[in-house]
């Protein structure tokens, strides 16, 4: 962080927050859910691309997974800042609309720390306490020109964010080393712990389907970094064969070729594989669970049935 930028935080007026008493940090949810001896719940959606995607959203998806009592939402946000206003704009809904915890994403990746900053004091003004910090994923065609304006690694979005003082921030943390890290998982792992020791309070995960990855990561980080900020794995239910091998090589996660081979003979059968996808992420749960993981992210695609069903199944709420 330079002294420029300390400069304009200092500067720039800070408008007043209104949050609703509702609202909290995701950092003390944690600590609340910790000191109960239960897991925190969380689902992820993405800012729907169509009114009728709103509709579904906030009309189905909503409402059932309002019933499993979260603990907190978030959203996704467009790298670049191709969602920003919708971002903030569902946030605020569910919040408002629901009074419940909603934790907005940011990447920094092309965009100027004006553009963060005026980001930062929107969400604020409109009451969101939580930020997810992000890099994003770079355009194809990248060079150094693309962070000339603002920042080149997430841990430097949670340096700012932590300067403004009054979020709760989340990272991501990748138990498979994160894609482009080519100095070896302990390298990325070590970056991992520089974001939360710059003011990360929580990790949430890539997706992964091995829990001996999420666990030598968590036990690396714990045992030898000496992290203590909860590390809460991501889950995504297989809904769809062709979409998640889409995914994992997009991300890097490792499709196990036991579980391909299985997802193959399902062949075109979509209602099979959604089963079999919230049998498998059923036992996942279970096992994370019982390894100890502070609570459970869902990759939720704005679908309601899997993630309800895996939640119902685990017996985690009443
Ligand atoms: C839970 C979760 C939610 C996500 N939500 C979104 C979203 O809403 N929108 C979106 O666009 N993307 C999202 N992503 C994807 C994410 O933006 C990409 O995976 C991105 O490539 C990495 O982001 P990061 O914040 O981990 O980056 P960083 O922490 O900056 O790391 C990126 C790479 O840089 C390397 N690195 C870090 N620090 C240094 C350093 N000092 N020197 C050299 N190399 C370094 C790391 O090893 C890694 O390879 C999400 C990912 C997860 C796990």
């Amino acid at each position: 962080m330079t002294s420029t930028t300390n400069a304009r935080l200092t500067q720039t007026p800070a408008p007043a927050s209104v949050a609703t008493p509702a609202i909290r940090l995701i950092r003390d949810i944690y600590a609340e859910r910790r000191a109960q001896g239960r897991p925190a719940l969380s689902f992820e959606f993405f800012p729907p691309k169509t009114p009728k995607g709103d509709v579904a959203l906030f009309e189905r998806t909503l409402p059932a997974l309002q019933t499993l009592q979260p603990d907190f939402y978030s959203v996704t946000y467009g790298a670049g800042g191709s969602t920003r206003d919708k971002t903030l704009a569902i946030v605020d809904r569910i919040q408002r609309e629901h009074g419940a915890t909603t934790m907005a994403h940011l990447t920094c990746i092309s965009t100027s720390r004006l553009e963060i900053e005026r980001y930062l004091f929107e969400a604020r003004a409109k009451g969101i306490r939580n930020i997810l910090a992000l890099r994003g994923d770079p355009p194809l065609a990248t060079g150094s020109e693309q962070f000339e304006r603002g920042f080149e690694y997430s841990y430097q979005l949670v340096e700012f964010i932590k300067q403004m003082g009054d979020f709760s921030i989340g990272t991501a943390g990748f138990p498979e080393s994160h894609i482009a890290c080519t100095e070896g998982r302990h390298v990325d792992w070590q970056r991992l712990k520089a974001k939360i020791d710059r003011g990360a309070d929580f990790v949430l995960t890539q997706l992964f389907f091995d829990n001996d990855d999420y666990f030598t990561f968590r036990d690396h980080l714990v045992d030898t970094l000496g992290v203590s900020v909860p590390i809460t794995p991501g889950i995504l239910p297989i809904l769809n064969t062709g979409q998640i091998k889409r995914f994992t090589a997009l991300c890097g996660a490792t499709l196990p070729a036991a579980l391909a081979t299985k997802l193959e003979r399902y062949g075109d059968d979509a209602d099979a594989v959604a089963d079999f996808g919230i049998e498998l992420a059923t036992h996942q749960c279970e096992a994370l669970l019982a390894g100890g993981a502070p609570g459970l992210h869902f990759y939720s695609l704005n679908k309601p049935h899997a993630a309800t069903q895996i939640v119902r199944n685990l017996a985690l709420r009443d």
